[in-house]
Parts: C-alpha cells; sequence; structure tokens
C-alpha cells in the first residue's frame, strides 16, 4: 500500500477508518457511489465482476479502485458476506453541499456473516445463528444469537466436543471469541470454515446487563457480555429487540449430535441437501415463516418431559378435532407476517412504512384467530387465549399515522395519513392551494394573452415556466413575463407571482417531507417501546402455527397421538411407517411394519438381504421417537414408548459404504460415543457395524459391542447386520431378539416384501441382489461355485462372553452354523451397492 502521508486528504480520511476495519471490505461513500480502493478493490473487482479502474490515473502510482452504485449496493455486500468476508459500511455523515472542507464519514455498520440480515425470501425460514464462545473456571460457555429476531440461548458445557457440536448444530458461520483464544479451542476450530471474531470484553451496556439478567454462572454472563459487545460493535446502534437470554441445557432435551441428526434427516435430505426428502419436508405445514423456523427448532430439540408434550399434544388433538376451525387458523395465520423479524427491523431502526403496515395487519388478525380458538370445543388453548396480547395500541397507532400504500423509502414523504398531524395538514394544504393556484394559472393566461396553446410546464433545472411557441411570441406580454429558457420552437417564461407560489410549493414540500421523517421516526419510536410484546406475541403465534400443521400431517397422514410410558419398559408401535418414505412411494406402497420392545426385548437384531428395508424400519422408529418428543403425533396406527434421552446412530450413507478406512473410523467413533454415553434411556441404532473392514475383524468387533450394550449400557437398540451368525447370540443374551426383514423368491426372481418379522433371516439373498442387477450369467454361476467353497471353509464365532447378566443356557454354536455363516457374507456388499445405487436413482424425484 501507498505511504499515507503523500495521499490526499480524502485518501488520508480513507486509511484512518480502513485501518479501523483491517479484515473487512471497506464500501467507502462518495455521492452516488460506495468505492472500494487498493487490496480491496482487486479483491473486491474479482469478486463482484466489477471493472478495476484506478484513481489518480496520471500520477504514478495510480490507486486502483472499484465501485458500485448506492441504490444497488446490498446485493454487492451480500455476495461477500455469503462468501464469509465482512463488509463495513462508510457513509458521508453530512451534506457534501452544505461541508466545510473534507466531508465526515463514519462507517456505519459492520456486516458479517454472523450478523447479516437475511432479507431474501429462500431464507426466511432460516435462522442466521452469531455463536461466542468462553472458557472460565474450566468449562465452556456457549451463547448465541439471531440478529433478525433478537433471540438469544446460552449454556456451560464440559468439552469443546460439545461446543463443536453445538456450532455444528446451529450452522454457524461465524463465532466470537476472546482476543488470546484457549489453545485447545484455536486447535479445534482450525478445520472449520468458521469466520472467528475476537472481541474484547465491552463496557456494561443496558443491553449487555438486560440479556443477561438470567445468566446461570460468571462464565455465561462473560460470554453474554462478549456476543452482546460484537452485536453493538458491528451495528453500531441500540438493539431494544435483545431478548433476555434463554439458559439451556442440550441434556434438557432428547439429544442428538449432529451426525445423528444429519443422518436421520430431520432438516434436509443426505441425498441432495435440500428439504425435499427430510422429515422436516414432510412435518413442514406452517403457514409463516416464524413457524418454520420454530419447528426446525423444535425438530432439533425434542422434549424430555411429558408434562411438556402432552400440553402440545392437546393442542394438536384440539386442531384435529375440529375441521373447520383448523381451516379457519390457517387462513388467519396466512395473513401474518414475519412478526419477529418486524421486531427486529423496528428495534434497528431500518423498518418502513409497508413494514409497519405488515406489523398492523398481523396483529389485526390476533382477535380473530383468538375468536377462533375459542369456538374450539377443547381448553387445551385456555391458557393461551389469557396470555395473548394483540398490542392493540400499535395496531391502531399505525392505523392512525401511516398511508395505506407508503413508498418504500421513509425520507421521501407520502408515508404519514392526513389528520395526524396538523402542522403536516397545515404544508399539505399551503402545497395544495399553490399548486391549485398555478395549475389555474394557464386558463387565467390564455385568457389574457389570447394565446390558445400557452402551456405551465415544470422541469427541475428551472422550476414551474410558462412556454409559448414561437408563433405566439408577439402577443406575450410586454415587461410581466421574464424570459427563461430558449427553446427551437418555444420560449419559456416566468412571472414574479408564479415564482412566488412556486417557493411556497418547494418550501411546503421541503418542510413536509422533513416533517413525515421526523413523525414517521416517532412513531417506530412509539412502537420500539412494545417490542417485548410483539415479541411474545410472535413466539405464540409461531408456535400456534407449528401445531396447527402437526394437526394438518396427523389428519392428511393417518397419524396417531402416541402415549407414553414412565419407566423405560414397553415400546409398542404397531404399524409404523417412515415418514418420508411413505410419502415418496404413497402410503399404500408402504408396508407397515410394528416395533415392540419390554425389558425381555432391549436389542432387535435385525437381519435380511440388502434393499429389503433394515435400515428404514430402524429410522422409522428414531423419527417416530422424536416426532413425538416434539409433541407431534406419529405414522402408526398405535404407539406406546418411553421417553429417550439421547438417540445415537451409526448409519452408512450410500457414498461412504465406497470410501473405505476413514468410514471404518468414522463408523468406530460413532460407536464409542454410544458405548460411553448412552444410558438405559436411550436409543441406539448401529446398522451394519463392522462392514467397513475385513470379514472377521468386523464381525468380531460387532459382536463385542453387541455384547457390551447388552451387559453394560441397557440402551434399547436396533443393530442390524450381514453377518448371519451373530443371530445365534440370541441363545445366550436373554434380552437379544432376532427380526429379520422378509424376502421371497418367485420364477427365481427376488421379491422384497419389506416386512419384519421374528426371528433371523434362513437366506442371503447377495447372489439373486446381483441378478437383479443384471450382473453376467456367467459371473453369477462363479459366484455360486466360490460360495461353495467358502462355505465349506467358515469358521464357528467364537462364543459370547458373558458379563454380569446370567446366560441362560451355556454358550454354543448351533449345529447347522457351518451352512448359516456363509450365508450373509460381505462379500456381496460390492454387487448389492450397485443395486442401492439404482434403487436411488429411481428415487431421483426427490432430488
Ligand atoms: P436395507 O437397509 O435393508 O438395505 P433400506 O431400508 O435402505 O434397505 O430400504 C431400501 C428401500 O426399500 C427403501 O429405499 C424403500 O424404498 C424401500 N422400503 C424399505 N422399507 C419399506 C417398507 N416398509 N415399505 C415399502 N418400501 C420400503
Amino acid at each position: 500500500m501507498a505511504s499515507h502521508s503523500k495521499q490526499t486528504p480524502m485518501m488520508q480520511q480513507y486509511f484512518a477508518i480502513k485501518n479501523q476495519y483491517p479484515d473487512a471490505f471497506l464500501f467507502y461513500r462518495i455521492g452516488d457511489f460506495y468505492e472500494l480502493f487498493y487490496d480491496d478493490a482487486i479483491k473486491g473487482s474479482q469478486m463482484l465482476e466489477l471493472t478495476l479502474t484506478s484513481r489518480n490515473k496520471s500520477v504514478s502510482d495510480p490507486v486502483p479502485m472499484c465501485g458500485v452504485p448506492h441504490h444497488a449496493v446490498q446485493s454487492y455486500i451480500d455476495i461477500l458476506v455469503d462468501k464469509g468476508y465482512k463488509v463495513a459500511i462508510c457513509e458521508q455523515m453530512e451534506d457534501p453541499r452544505l461541508a466545510k472542507g473534507m466531508v465526515k464519514r463514519a462507517v456505519i455498520q459492520l456486516v458479517t456473516p454472523g450478523t447479516q440480515m437475511p432479507d431474501s425470501p429462500g431464507k426466511q425460514r432460516d435462522n442466521n445463528y452469531l455463536t461466542a464462545v468462553d472458557e472460565l473456571n474450566g468449562q465452556y460457555h456457549f451463547a448465541y444469537t439471531d440478529l433478525s429476531t433478537g433471540e438469544v440461548w446460552v449454556t456451560t458445557l464440559g468439552s469443546v466436543d460439545e461446543v463443536l457440536n453445538e456450532m455444528m448444530s446451529l450452522q454457524t458461520k461465524e463465532i466470537v471469541v476472546a482476543d488470546n483464544l484457549p489453545s485447545d479451542l484455536a486447535d479445534a476450530f482450525k478445520p472449520l470454515s468458521v469466520l472467528q471474531s475476537p472481541q474484547q470484553l465491552p463496557e456494561i451496556s443496558a443491553e449487555v446487563s438486560y440479556v443477561r439478567q438470567d445468566a446461570a454462572n460468571d462464565g455465561q454472563k462473560q460470554v453474554l457480555a462478549r456476543l452482546v459487545g460484537y452485536l453493538l460493535a458491528t451495528q453500531k446502534r441500540a438493539l431494544a429487540h435483545l431478548q433476555k437470554a434463554v439458559v439451556y441445557t442440550p441434556s434438557q432435551f432428547l439429544q442428538m449430535d449432529h451426525d445423528a441428526q444429519v443422518n436421520l434427516e430431520l432438516i434436509s435430505s443426505r441425498r441432495n441437501g435440500n428439504k425435499r426428502g427430510s422429515l422436516l419436508w414432510v412435518m413442514d405445514e406452517t403457514r409463516t415463516a416464524m413457524g418454520g423456523r420454530l419447528l426446525k427448532q423444535w425438530l432439533e430439540r425434542p422434549l424430555l418431559s411429558e408434562k411438556e408434550i402432552t400440553a402440545r399434544q392437546d393442542k394438536v388433538a384440539a386442531l384435529v378435532d375440529d375441521y373447520f376451525q383448523r381451516v379457519t387458523l390457517q387462513e388467519q395465520l396466512t395473513k401474518v407476517y414475519d412478526l419477529e423479524r418486524l421486531a427486529g427491523r423496528i428495534a434497528l431502526g431500518s423498518a418502513n412504512g409497508r413494514d409497519l403496515l405488515q406489523l398492523k395487519a398481523s396483529l389485526q388478525q390476533v382477535p380473530a384467530i383468538m375468536d377462533t380458538l375459542r369456538q374450539l370445543k377443547s381448553h387445551a388453548f385456555d391458557n393461551l387465549l389469557k396470555t395473548m396480547d394483540p398490542v392493540p395500541e400499535v395496531a391502531d397507532l399505525i392505523s392512525r399515522a401511516i398511508v395505506d400504500d407508503p413508498p418504500i423509502s421513509v425520507t421521501e414523504g407520502d408515508v404519514i395519513r392526513d389528520g395526524y398531524n396538523e402542522k403536516l395538514d397545515q404544508y399539505r394544504d399551503t402545497m395544495h392551494h399553490s399548486k391549485r393556484w398555478i395549475a389555474n394559472l394557464e386558463a387565467k393566461e390564455r385568457a389574457a394573452t389570447g394565446i390558445h396553446n400557452l402551456k405551465i410546464g415544470y422541469n427541475k433545472v428551472f422550476g414551474y415556466y410558462i412556454e409559448i411557441t414561437r408563433s405566439n411570441l408577439d402577443k406575450v406580454p410586454e415587461g410581466r413575463y421574464e424570459r427563461k429558457q430558449t427553446l427551437t420552437n418555444a420560449e419559456r417564461f416566468i412571472t414574479p407571482a408564479l415564482k412566488d407560489q412556486e417557493r411556497l410549493v418547494l418550501e411546503a414540500s421541503e418542510q413536509s417531507t422533513a416533517l413525515e421523517y421526523q413523525l414517521f421516526t416517532q412513531v417506530r419510536g412509539e412502537i420500539q417501546k412494545e417490542i417485548a410484546r410483539i415479541q411474545t406475541l410472535a413466539a405464540q403465534l409461531a408456535s400456534l402455527d407449528v401445531l396447527q400443521g402437526f394437526a394438518v400431517i396427523a389428519e392428511q397422514y393417518h397419524y396417531v397421538r402416541p402415549t407414553f410410558v414412565q419407566h423405560q419398559q414397553d415400546l409398542n408401535i404397531v404399524d409404523g411407517r417412515h415418514p418420508v418414505v411413505e410419502k415418496v412411494l404413497g402410503a399404500n406402497a408402504y408396508v407397515p411394519n410394528s416395533v415392540t420392545m419390554d425389558p425381555e426385548t432391549e436389542i432387535l437384531l435385525i437381519t435380511g438381504p440388502n434393499m429389503s428395508g433394515k435400515s428404514t424400519y430402524m429410522r422409522q422408529l428414531a423419527l417416530a421417537v422424536i416426532m413425538a418428543q416434539c409433541g407431534s403425533y406419529v405414522p402408526a396406527t398405535s404407539a406406546q414408548m418411553p421417553l429417550f434421552d439421547h438417540i445415537f446412530t451409526r448409519i452408512g450413507a450410500a457414498d461412504d459404504l465406497l470410501s473405505g478406512n476413514s468410514t471404518f473410523m468414522v463408523e468406530m467413533m460413532e460407536a464409542n460415543d454410544a458405548l460411553m454415553h448412552a444410558t438405559p434411556r436411550s436409543l441406539i441404532l448401529f446398522d451394519e457395524i463392522g462392514r467397513g473392514t475385513a470379514t472377521y475383524d468386523g464381525m468380531a468387533l460387532a459382536q463385542a459391542i453387541i455384547e457390551y450394550i447388552h451387559n453394560h449400557v441397557r440402551a434399547k437398540t436396533l443393530f442390524s447386520t450381514h453377518y448371519h451368525e451373530l443371530t445365534q447370540l440370541a441363545d445366550t443374551l436373554p434380552h437379544l431378539h432376532n427380526v429379520h426383514v422378509g424376502a421371497a423368491e418367485e420364477n427365481g426372481q427376488l421379491v422384497f416384501l419389506h416386512r419384519v418379522e421374528p426371528g433371523p433371516a434362513d437366506k442371503s439373498y447377495g447372489i439373486h441382489v446381483a441378478k437383479l442387477a443384471g450382473l453376467p450369467e456367467t459371473v453369477l454361476q462363479r459366484a455360486d461355485v466360490i460360495l461353495q467353497q467358502l462355505e465349506g471353509k467358515r469358521r464357528a464365532v467364537p462364543a459370547p462372553v458373558m458379563q454380569k447378566v446370567p446366560a441362560h443356557q451355556p454358550a454354543a454354536v448351533a449345529e447347522n452354523s457351518e451352512q448359516q455363516l456363509a450365508l450373509f457374507r460381505p462379500e456381496t456388499v460390492v454387487l448389492t451397492d450397485s443395486v442401492e445405487r439404482r434403487v436411488v436413482d429411481g428415487l431421483k424425484d426427490l432430488d
């Protein structure tokens, strides 16, 4: 960079500001443009596809420069911030016409990935979370917020892994940290593509003290101060919409780590990364953006308290039972705008007239919504009705103050309604009066001069004028008209009286515009005082919206209300279905399956050929648990279940089956996580554990893991396997039961029945599946021969080692195990994967 001393005063000012924001693109306002200089210009011109030019081209080292017009700046800022950069917006702080010397400039906002306002329609249903972490007294204190809604959460975590897990679940793009980040966190953050923003502890502002009122310890106070400090430093304005931080612990909810959420495809499909094909896709019948965001939060954090779950279920039931009121409610909710973000914009001072009208329209729906809820036969909403507050003063204020069709701009008038302010009415009267005077002038002057085509016109440079065509110039009254402008065909004149009226119009217009802006900000300020009430209402409407959505899917897909059993005893889901697969295939094509687990049945060992539906069966249970603990009905004809505290998954994806050792490492890490942390109240889903390594190796590990869960962990576990040998464990592990997914041969073809039945599968269909995939007959025949040979060589499984739980029978290997051993061979995996992919291709309508 060039040295500053030789720079012009403007470039000196530029550097003084740029030095405060070394890690941001500085958008420096000059007139109607925002300019970027030096490195910012070089990088920015590439990323934004702008022409790189230079300032002071004549001098020896010209300054690289590029610029964007002010009215289009937002889209350019968004591009950079979406790429993970920060943008400092530097404005002219005074009118250049009135400035003495250099125009004062200052950064009015720093836009960052974590503080970006998601205004585009595609992002309305997403939260954008900014996170912060602090280490204090050997613990990690973690907080996050969505600036657009003002919600704030805080927790204390025991390990770096937990911090990473929260960060990943929240999909954070930016984390606020101390200047001297502790090395354990620094190391952990290195591989992540999360922007780290250092922030010193700030002075205690009103916002900081409000937000951290309920903080549980000093660490939480500290991290909240850092988080809010960063918000204030970037937004540079009061943040009246920040809410009191909600103190939470992950163990308050049904826990699932980020991988489990991904594996179970709660929010997005693994196949295409989109909502389509996920549980959210089936469940999202919300009518508002707020409801859409809340549903996601609920799905990622199902409840543990039966009381809270039942309260949600009661509301869903009330709406299921009353079709008419439910439809009415939906229509009413459709007219509710994003109150959370409207409140945010009002607090941030960026709400315009149209935002206020949206707020009014939303508030005006509330009495009708309350009426609808009152009509319901159930009393489930009584408590809500008692506290629901439509904030009528605000709706009323907006009705009185704001016109029905305000422009986007709040500084150019036409926002405030007639009759709202006396002074404004006077200005408007004057304008009106003078404009009418001018309008009448045309007729008057035509009569006075006899020039029938005399015209009154207006332009920006000369203001109002009288225009007379060349042929009539001789009729222009002597001395009364003053010549202003000559055109080819006409001359333009003014008169002192016309200019007097013009001055009145302009003055009144200027004054009224200024007054309108002042009145508008006053109105916005008044509403700002009620933000907490609006936010409470927004939260109530969002949850009402999610619950009506639950009622919709309950009815649409014939779900059933689950009941809960207190002890970890009986789980009984009759004719359960996988909600997503069912929606894709259609209800008739889906084969329902029951799951029964009781104190005698803690582990279900699931066998069956590839593509028979093992994994679907396992996922189906996990999704039912999640749906139930969110308060939703579940896809089954009846469902009774315990409340689970944690879901652990190891479910292979079609793609990572192919990727060898690293997959196996992930597999073992996920298995380890479950063995270490699962409790008897947990649910474990292990799909094909051990298939990532050599046969005996994998089988040995799988068996050892099952034994460990059986004897030590005692969690409810679904374990699918290729190793048919493992089915013998049922003889020695009393809490383990075999089930299998049936398939049948018809005319030499394999038919998947997708039906789960008791007992182990009795046949491997690997070669048949390969045949279905179209492999050449010679390969299939050769495989048959090899199979025979291998069957001859197989050795027996080692007997299970019994611990704690006494064996009912001595560990033994079934007589005919040699034959069974060969039936479920991982050797067939390679062949059948291609079939799996084919079927996956067949499901492309999801993409
Ligand atoms: P596996 O885990 O045994 O290899 P999956 O569970 O992946 O098999 O199921 C393979 C495919 O079979 C699924 O994508 C789905 O289309 C279909 N499927 C599974 N279970 C059922 C069912 N109960 N009813 C209908 N189709 C099913």
